[in-house]
C-alpha cells in the first residue's frame, strides 16, 4: 500500500502515476488518483494493477495541477472500486488517501450518519473526508478542518488530503510512513522515497504527529498544536 502526492509540477498525473508504480513493491489490491485544477476535482480508481488504472486514465484523461494517489491493501471493506481510494465527501470536493487503520471509525461513522452524512464505501477511511466537510460547514478554515478531523482519529494513519479548490495539500502521519520530497517549486509526499526520486533527491523524513501543509511556494511542518517543528532536508543517494 502506498501514498503519493504532488504540487507545483507541470502536470500532476505523471508524477502521481509514476509514484504509484514505484510503490508497487509494497503490495496492493487497488489504486486511484484524484487531481484538482481549474476544472475542479477529478478522480479515477480501480481494483487491480496500477497498469489498469493507467489505462483508465489514458482513456479518460484527468486534468489538474496538484493531486493525490493511493495503492490500497484492503483492511476494512472488500476489494471493490467503491472502496478504493481516494475517498471524498458527498459533494466530491474533498479527497483523501489513507494508509493504515482508523480504529474508532465505526463510532465516528455512526455519529456522522446520525448527522445526515451518506457514505459511499465500507472503508474506515471515508470518515475522514466527511469529518473535514462537517468542520468546514461549522466555519473552520481548510487547515483547521483537516487538523480537527485528524484529532478525532485513533489508530494508525498516513493521510493526504485536497480540500476544495485551494491549491494546497494537507498531510499527516501517525504510525504509518510518510516522507516529503522537496523540489524547486514542486513538492511531493509519499510513503517512501522511491516514489518521487525521478523528481527530487531532497527528502524530509516526517515524524509521527507532524502536519504538513504544502503549496507550490513551499511547505510548513507543525505539531498537533500548530507549533512549527524543525525537520532537516536530507539529500539522498538513490538511483532514479
Ligand atoms: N484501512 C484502509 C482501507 O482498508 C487503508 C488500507 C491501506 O493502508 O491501504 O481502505
Amino acid at each position: 500500500c502506498g501514498i503519493t502526492a504532488c504540487i507545483g509540477t507541470a502536470d500532476s498525473v505523471d508524477p502521481l502515476m509514476s509514484g504509484l508504480r514505484r510503490l508497487e513493491y509494497r503490495g496492493y489490491d487497488s489504486a486511484g488518483i484524484a487531481v484538482n485544477g481549474p476544472n475542479g476535482l477529478s478522480l479515477t480508481k480501480r481494483v487491480g494493477e496500477v497498469s489498469e488504472l493507467a489505462t483508465a486514465v489514458e482513456q479518460n484523461p484527468l486534468d489538474g495541477t496538484f493531486g493525490i494517489g493511493h495503492t490500497r491493501w484492503a483492511t476494512h471493506g472488500g476489494v471493490t472500486n467503491e472502496n478504493a481510494h481516494p475517498h471524498t465527501d458527498e459533494a466530491g470536493r474533498i479527497a483523501v488517501v489513507h494508509n493504515g487503520i482508523i480504529g474508532n471509525f465505526q463510532s465516528l461513522r455512526t455519529e456522522l450518519e446520525a448527522d445526515g452524512h451518506v457514505f459511499a464505501s465500507e472503508t474506515d477511511t471515508e470518515v475522514v473526508p466527511h469529518l473535514i466537510e462537517a468542520n468546514l460547514r461549522d466555519g473552520a478554515t481548510p487547515e483547521e478542518a483537516f487538523r480537527a478531523a485528524v484529532g478525532r482519529l485513533s489508530g494508525t494513519y498516513a493521510l493526504a488530503a485536497i480540500i476544495g479548490d485551494e491549491e494546497v495539500i494537507y498531510a499527516t502521519r501517525s504510525g504509518s510512513p510518510l516522507v516529503l520530497g522537496v523540489g524547486d517549486g514542486e513538492f511531493f509526499l509519499a510513503s517512501d522515497v522511491p516514489a518521487f526520486i525521478p523528481y527530487t533527491d531532497r527528502v524530509v523524513y516526517l515524524h509521527d504527529g507532524d502536519y504538513v501543509v504544502t503549496t507550490r511556494e513551499g511547505y510548513t511542518i507543525t505539531d498537533a498544536a500548530g507549533r512549527p517543528v524543525e525537520r532537516s532536508v536530507e539529500t539522498v543517494d538513490w538511483d532514479p
